[in-house]
């Protein structure tokens, strides 16, 4: 492609591409610049288990959900918990992107051919008051195809654009720069890397073996968040968590490196709410690893016992899949950095899923034979080799050789024998009723009224010392990185605010690197599902407000900071 450029886009990820497809849809000419080989197209979200949030969509309607725009705002707020002047931009973008899942984001996807596996998915189920944190109501769509199924649409448009000599995707290029003149922003200059053969998500090399530099109206930035960076989480790590663990898997790959927040504030941009990230703390390490560090997370149903490593069950209502950063926070105070989910093979058969498109190859090959084997008897194969290959699990006959398995993957650290198996005996005990105490089986039960989890989410409360129900299994869980809240402070438009408060002409930001918008939409806490949509929402913005000269949506930019 030669000529003049309408936008730079700094990564190929989806956000990135939304904001390019946007552009190409307006007549617009677009580079997208990618420091990865061409195999990394699509970056996170090809991996992504492409977990949608939408707002009373008819998938939630069909199975008696009542969800509303009133419902979901209550649960965004109850999570975000925004406090800061640093968020005034975030708020907008959260009802902005509310508005945008409850109104119109499902249809968008549909005209693009996206459609949705039709038992919605309960994430982050809170277990607070009312206006705590939290989903009310399940919300979390899986796409048909999950992460790739919705990469599909924009990569087609994409290379739609390459054909047709409107787009242009330079692979190896690393923008090191951004290009200033007189206070705007013009382009991006960096190193060209030497060409690299690595497959999808392995780590390519950094040799550089060349210059550029490109002009253009626009500069985009979409290069993802921190996660793949430990030394940027931990530098970044906030107080309120507790001290960065030690040891901890990465849930995204080694891309995700965060350079470029520091190189949008060289050239004057603000980087805001840092120190809000979205870890999880139900990593298991790949046993097939593609990147360093490579963890799973463990997508877990409410009905595992938890407990921290020295054996204390974990307090009401850290349940698997309650509150994502409570548990982190609570895990984080007991001075160790791992935890161990206790469950029998009945319920890791129901309740066991793992993020990620590649280790769902039912969902993600559109294929309804291999997904009808879900609903079987026996794990999902994926879940099974875990089980089989990883050292993380442990499976048992009986709670004598369950504890020596636990005891022996943790040899440093004493496991309070006795009080896990006064745990398991009161859990069966508690189920003698069909009321009691125990939060959490209240929890399990309440979770059963709802079909997609009586169907194929949340097992029969059983005894897990009922031997039908066994083996026993015990699986250690790590930290893993995953999500950055914070990032590019930008306005309505999707303009990177300066650190005047205005925003810098020329700039733009979309994706993970925005914070999904605003700087960070989501506040303290997510809802789930809202990465990739904030990827969709603001790239889209992003792409619109270029295309429209400046003002996608008119609103005022300056703000006190
Ligand atoms: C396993 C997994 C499961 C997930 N599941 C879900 C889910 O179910 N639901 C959900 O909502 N979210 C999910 N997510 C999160 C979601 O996928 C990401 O937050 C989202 O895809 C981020 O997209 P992005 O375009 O902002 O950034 P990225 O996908 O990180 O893309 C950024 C691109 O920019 C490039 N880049 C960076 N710096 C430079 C530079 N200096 N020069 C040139 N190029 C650069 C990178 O190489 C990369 O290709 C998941 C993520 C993972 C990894």
């Amino acid at each position: 492609m030669t000529g003049h450029v309408d936008a730079l886009i700094i990564g190929a990820g989806l956000a990135g591409l939304v904001a390019a497809g946007e552009l190409l849809d307006a007549g617009k000419r677009v580079i997208i610049l990618e420091q990865e080989p061409e195999s990394n197209l699509g970056g996170q979200a090809w991996w992504s288990f492409g977990g949608v949030f939408l707002v009373n969509s008819p998938e939630q309607r069909r199975m008696g959900v009542r969800d509303s725009h009133a419902l979901a705002r209550q649960d965004w707020q109850g999570s975000a918990g925004f406090d800061r002047v640093d968020d005034s931009w975030a708020r907008d973008w959260a009802e902005a992107y509310l508005a945008f899942a409850a109104t119109e984001k499902r249809d968008w996807l549909r005209e693009k051919g996206v459609r949705f596996f039709p038992v919605v998915g309960w994430a982050e189920r809170g277990g607070y008051g009312a206006i705590g944190p939290g989903n009310s109501v399940p919300r979390f769509h899986i796409v048909w195809g999950t992460g790739p199924g919705l990469l599909a649409p924009f990569v087609h448009r994409v290379r739609q654009g390459v054909r047709r000599g409107s787009a242009d995707i330079r692979y190896r290029h690393r923008v090191d720069a951004l290009v200033l003149d007189d206070g705007r922003v013009v382009g991006a200059r960096g190193s060209l890397l030497r060409p690299d053969n690595a497959k999808r998500g392995f780590a390519s090399n950094r040799e550089v073996v060349g210059e550029f530099e490109l002009r253009a109206d626009a500069v985009v930035v979409a290069s993802g968040g921190i996660g793949g960076n430990q030394d940027l989480v931990r530098a970044w790590w906030p107080g309120r968590l507790g001290r960065p663990p030690a040891h901890m898997l990465s849930g995204v790959p080694a891309h995700v490196d965060g350079r470029m927040l520091q190189i949008s504030e060289n050239a004057g941009a603000r980087v805001v709410n840092r120190d809000r990230m979205w870890h999880y703390t139900e990593g298991i390490a790949n046993w097939d690893p593609v990147w360093a560090r490579h963890g799973i997370r463990i997508l877990p149903g409410p009905s595992s016992l938890w407990f921290d490593a020295t054996g204390r069950r974990l307090p009401a209502p850290l349940f698997p899949g309650y509150d994502t950063l409570g548990t982190l926070a609570h895990l984080r105070s007991t001075g160790h950095d791992h935890s161990w989910f206790l469950l029998t093979q009945r319920i890791i058969e129901k309740e066991f899923a793992l993020s990620g498109s590649e280790q769902n190859p039912d969902l993600t090959g559109r294929s309804l034979f291999e997904l009808l084997r879900r609903l079987g008897p026996g794990a999902p194969r994926p879940v099974e080799a875990f089980k089989r290959h990883s050292p993380d699990f442990v499976v048992a006959a009986t709670l004598d050789e369950l504890f020596a398995g636990m005891q022996s993957r943790s040899p440093g650290i004493a496991l309070d024998v006795a009080n896990i198996r006064r745990e398991i005996e009161a859990h069966d005990r508690a189920l003698d009723n069909r009321y009691g105490k125990d939060a959490q089986i209240t929890a399990m039960r309440a979770a059963r009224r709802y079909p997609g989890d009586r169907l194929i989410r949340v097992a029969k409360p059983h005894r897990l010392l009922d031997k039908g129900a066994g083996p026993l299994i015990a699986v250690k869980l790590h930290v893993l990185t995953r999500k950055s809240l914070g990032g590019i402070q930008t306005d309505l438009d999707g303009r990177a605010i300066g650190v005047h408060g205005r925003p810098i002409p020329g700039l733009y930001a979309a994706g993970e690197a925005a914070g999904f918008g605003g700087g960070g939409m989501h506040g303290y806490r997510a809802l789930e599902g809202t990465f990739l949509g904030g990827c969709l929402f603001s790239g889209r913005t992003v792409g619109r407000t270029i295309a429209t000269g400046g003002h996608a949506t008119g609103r005022a930019s300056m703000r006190g900071v």
